[in-house]
């Protein structure tokens, strides 16, 4: 590192308290530290990283600021984003005033990295003069997905988001996205996701966006999305390869390995909605019978809270445990990644999240994409229809299309096509990574940034 950037050597990183969200901004921290960054890490007080031994390098401070009990209880993610919005503005403007105060001569802070959804921090980097940076942890499309939308008509946008006929259809512009692909969610009604996008994309005042993704995975978005937004857009993923940093919120069980130790190689089903998604009794059962009925072996992710009732499967109708017991079984959370790489798990059952998407295709193995909300929907559309690595189960849950999706996807050709396809991407990503590849310039290339930034 030269001169003026050993002393601007510190970047502050804001995540969103959420899985999906903290795992790939504290794996963007480490790729960060191992270029000589040192890392200050500003959370909310809700889903805290601790700073456990894996972080044990990186400073932690809070953003004082809560919401009220009611609040939490009542606000889907969508709102509790945009209230932590409102209450951490003035308190994070204030931390970073005090942090920029006590700086040292040789640890100046060189810019603030922050998760989309947390767009408050922007202000308060202007108001420093320090640049402020976006980190998406979401596809470069869905990103671009979310700019077309916020400047398109909006009364036009909501009136033919509404219309069923159109939902098929190709959206103009996003091909091969359709109406229904859109990264709308089902946290709240679309008037608010609209106003919710134009202000995540107003990267008008933001110096650079970092994306979790790789050159191979999304070239023409990420071309026109450096066109769109007219700052350095800089692609440094799958990060869970480049700088892996566990982070995980909940406990994992990690009893599910012994279980997969007994399995045969590629014969297991994963399945997992990640962090979020909900699932009604109804459908849980027709996936049990489905599940069942396919004879394949079943490991599935079931999190408390994520199917109704207050406690956990214990609320399911009776024949659940039977169906699920002589070949499933069944946790709360699991490491995903080892899991994922067990030579025992033939396919992926997911609701596609980001970060499940690229863990997925980063270990080679196919999927079943039941997407539930937002960008899952449009990596759904890709997996399916880009990349060729799994395919989507649409409509409603029903047990006879689910034995067929399992079948189609472990024991038919068609699976062993889509797994080489994931095996053929999974190096892809690889290479991205190493030295040379397009992801790791392009963190070379952000780190280059920060240094005629700071000169
Ligand atoms: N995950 C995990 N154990 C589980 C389920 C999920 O560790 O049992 C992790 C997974 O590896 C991924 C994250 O939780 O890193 C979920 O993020 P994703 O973007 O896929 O979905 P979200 O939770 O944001 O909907």
């Amino acid at each position: 590192m030269d001169e003026k950037l050993v002393k601007k050597r510190r970047i502050v990183l804001v995540p969103l308290p959420a899985q999906g969200h903290v795992t790939p901004i504290m794996q963007l921290g480490k790729a960060l530290y191992s270029k000589g960054f040192s890392i200050t890490v500003f959370q909310t007080q809700y889903n805290r990283v601790s700073s456990s031994k894996d972080f044990s390098d990186f400073h932690f401070l809070t953003i004082p600021g809560s919401l009220t009990e009611t609040d939490l209880k009542n606000l889907g993610p969508l709102q509790f984003a945009t209230k932590l919005n409102q209450v951490c503005e003035a308190s994070f403007k204030q931390c970073l005033g005090q942090l920029l105060k006590e700086q040292g001569d040789d640890d100046e802070v060189a810019c603030v990295v922050y998760d989309e959804y947390m767009h408050f921090s922007n202000a308060a980097a202007k108001e420093f003069r320090l640049p402020s940076v976006v980190f998406s942890t979401t596809c470069a499309t869905a990103f671009l997905c979310r700019s077309v939308i916020a400047k398109v008509n909006v009364d036009k946008f909501l009136t033919d988001m509404k219309d069923l006929e159109l939902q098929d259809k190709l959206f103009p512009g996003l091909h091969p996205l359709r109406y229904k692909d859109l990264p709308t969610s089902a946290f709240g009604p679309i008037e608010s996701i609209h106003r919710l996008y134009s202000e995540i994309v107003n990267t008008g005042t933001a110096s650079a966006v970092i994306i979790n993704t790789a050159n191979c995975l999304e070239s023409t978005s990420l071309a026109r999305l450096q066109r769109e937004l007219q700052i350095p857009v800089y692609p440094i993923g799958p990060l869970h390869i480049a700088a892996s940093a566990p982070s995980s919120l909940l406990e994992e069980d990690r009893s599910c390995i012994e279980w997969l130790n007994m399995q045969k190689p590629r014969s297991v089903l994963y399945i997992s909605l990640g962090s979020l998604a909900l699932m009604e009794t109804k459908d849980t059962l027709e996936m049990a019978w489905g599940l069942r009925n396919s004879n394949q072996p079943f490991l599935w992710v079931i999190r408390p809270g994520s199917i109704p009732g207050p406690e956990w499967t214990e609320s399911l109708p009776e024949e659940f445990s039977k169906l699920v017991s002589e070949r499933g079984y069944i946790v709360k959370w699991a490491p995903q990644m080892e899991v994922l790489r067990h030579p025992a798990v033939g396919g992926f059952w997911s609701h596609c999240g980001w970060n499940s998407t690229l863990e997925s295709i980063g270990e080679g193995v196919p999927m079943i994409c039941r997407p539930f909300t937002s960008d899952q929907k449009v990596n759904a559309r890709y997996l399916e229809s880009v990349w060729s690595v799994g395919f989507q189960l649409e409509g409603k849950l029903d047990k006879e299309d689910v034995e067929r999706a399992v079948k189609r996807l472990l024991v038919d050709e068609e699976g062993e096509y889509m797994r080489k396809r994931a095996i053929e991407l999974k190096e892809k990503l690889e290479s991205s990574v190493r030295s040379g590849g397009s992801s790791c310039c392009s963190l070379d290339y952000f780190v280059n940034f920060l240094r005629m930034k700071s000169s």
